[in-house]
């Protein structure tokens, strides 16, 4: 039996099979092998390995984004079987070269002979070249990561990003355990919301030895327990069967409003990744989307999400949600949510840098490919659009003209549209939390977000585990700026919400009726636990200077 402890990211317990996920960089040398048919084998079966992965990504892309988007997935299966590619390659390999260096100095030929045509679609094709090589090189070296699964696994990682963790087929991942990561990153915020028992930050090197033994994970106490005693499988079994009891009982408030019990409403919505999600929102009796963070699409795709991808999947949400309101975040990439494509410089502070709403200062037609989508949807359900990362009166400016020519433009073609859909911004910055009161003149409603609230306000990076014990969101500074932020929304008659992870702690859900917030907006396996400690909340009896 070994223990040992990391961060708790979810409150739930994992009994199960350990899967080891290993990830090895990939380094390619010119080194040569001399061993062609070896080399040959490598390179066929590697070449097939990425044909099956670039089938698998034309059959997700063409459910969820038809024919057209599909396409390239098709493009660049010919292309990896393209004779002349080959041809480059096997020359290469009958040097002498080893398989890796034999694709990856072929594509890069092809490529630079691509980029010199004349022709732009040709030029496009050079990409294309060096997608497909990195991928069969990837599968030769061993660096692709499979997260298919073939049985139920608890999944011991070096570290998950926030594109790998919503990879993994849900039913077979009983529990993520990480050596690395911390509790307010997006891949933990996405365990949370798939109800994943997770603990991350373990700081323990993985184990090969584990691979196959029983696991278990306490998601409260971020003990991971490998080959348990007896007496230990019994007790967590015991406790696994308490919490599907507590979950059950739950259950019943189903249906229930989302009132204090001195009747006061704060509504509960669900944060949601991709229209996908809006299922467990609704089975958790969400009244409405808080937070669909659309950047997702972004992080799950090879390129630039088309305006018709991004139509479609914000279609299916506002009509799965059927009337409720469906509050839509513009893509808020950057930081740990980075995406190849949109070549982001290295920074030395990325959290801090060119990321959300600031890339779109830079390239605009980012947010006007977003903003057409998002109109051309608003005709399904009841939507709102939310900026993030706002510091300033200018860019929410900025932002309602690009909104105001968007309209236009949709107008003069005859595509149908909404205009009533309001414009709201989220207050995640210290400087916008200060200067709300200017905000809520332009704004139409406010969503806080806690997460980089507090990163920003206490100098916290969300990101390092080694400062996780100091990253308060209930510390006064962040509370009283919450409370302030409500006070200058509702002077305005604007509404004003919360949409980071504070709102799921119940220990607050006291503070944040007696406040006056009108809506927390949580994951989904929080909808009915926060609903549960509302009804018991007496907001005449909460004593708000206790946590100012
Ligand atoms: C937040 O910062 O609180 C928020 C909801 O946005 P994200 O966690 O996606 O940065
Ligand atoms: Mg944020």
């Amino acid at each position: 039996m070994i223990e040992y402890y990391g961060k708790a990211v979810y409150e739930s317990i994992a009994i199960g099979p350990v899967h080891l996920m290993e990830r090895h960089a990939k380094h390619i040398t010119d080194e040569k092998s001399g061993d062609i048919s070896a080399e040959t084998a490598k390179f066929n079966s590697a070449r097939e390995s990425a044909k099956a992965d670039l089938q698998q990504l034309y059959e997700r892309t063409l459910a969820r984004a038809g024919v057209s988007q599909a396409e390239i997935f098709s493009i660049h299966m010919m292309m990896v079987d393209d004779l002349d590619f080959e041809d480059l390659v096997m020359a290469k390999i009958n040097e002498g070269y080893n398989a890796a260096y034999a694709v990856q100095s072929a594509a890069e030929e092809l490529a630079a002979m691509f980029a010199a045509m004349d022709d732009e679609y040709m030029q496009g094709r050079a990409n294309d070249v060096k997608d497909i090589s990195g991928r069969i090189t990837d599968h030769i070296c061993g660096s692709a990561r499979t997260i298919r699964l073939e049985d139920s696994a608890i999944v011991v990682a070096d570290d998950v990003n926030p594109s790998e963790i919503v990879g993994f087929e849900k039913s077979k991942l009983l529990g993520l355990v990480t050596s690395k990561g911390s509790v307010s990153s997006h891949m933990a915020i996405i365990a949370r919301s798939m109800s994943l028992p997770c603990v991350v930050a373990t700081g323990v090197k993985m184990d090969k030895s584990y691979e196959g033994k029983t696991g278990i994970i306490d998601g409260f106490s971020g003990k991971i327990i490998i080959d348990p005693t007896p007496a230990q499988l019994q007790e967590y079994t015991a406790r696994l069967n308490k919490l599907i009891e507590e979950e059950a009982f739950r259950r019943s408030l189903i249906g229930r409003p989302n009132t204090t019990a001195d009747g006061r409403t704060m509504e509960i919505y669900c944060n949601i990744g991709k229209s996908k999600d809006v299922a467990a929102a609704l089975e958790n009796d969400a009244h409405g989307i808080g937070l669909m963070r659309s950047e997702f699409l972004y992080l799950d795709s090879s390129d630039y999400p088309a305006e018709d991808y991004q139509f479609n999947e914000y279609r299916q949400t506002l009509e799965a949600m059927g009337g409720r309101t469906v509050i839509i975040r513009t893509m808020d990439i950057g930081a740990d949510k980075k995406v190849s494509y949109f070549n982001l410089p290295e920074e030395e502070n990325p959290a801090m840098g060119l990321r959300s709403l600031r890339i779109c200062l830079e390239r605009p037609e980012i947010m006007k490919t977003q903003l057409r989508a998002l109109y051309r949807a608003s005709v399904y359900g009841k939507l709102k659009i939310m900026v993030p990362m706002i510091i300033s009166v200018d860019e929410v400016k900025w932002v309602k003209k690009m909104a105001f020519d968007v309209r236009n433009e949709l107008k003069a073609e005859g595509v149908p549209f909404d205009d009533k859909v309001e414009i709201g911004i989220m207050i995640e910055t210290p400087a916008a939390a200060v200067i709300s009161d200017d905000l809520a003149d332009i704004a139409d409603f406010f969503s806080i977000g806690s997460n980089d609230l507090t990163q920003y306000t206490l100098a916290i990076d969300r990101q390092n585990s080694r400062l996780e014990n100091m990253f308060d969101a209930k510390h006064k500074a962040v509370l009283r700026l919450i409370k302030t932020v409500v006070e200058n929304a509702h002077k305005k008659g604007k509404w004003v919400g919360l949409c980071g992870e504070l709102g799921k702690n119940t220990e607050l859900t006291g503070f944040f009726a007696a406040i006056g917030l009108d809506e927390v907006s949580v994951s989904a396996p929080y909808v009915l636990k926060v609903r549960e400690k509302l009804m018991q909340v007496n907001t005449a009896e909460v004593d708000i200077s206790k946590y100012i």
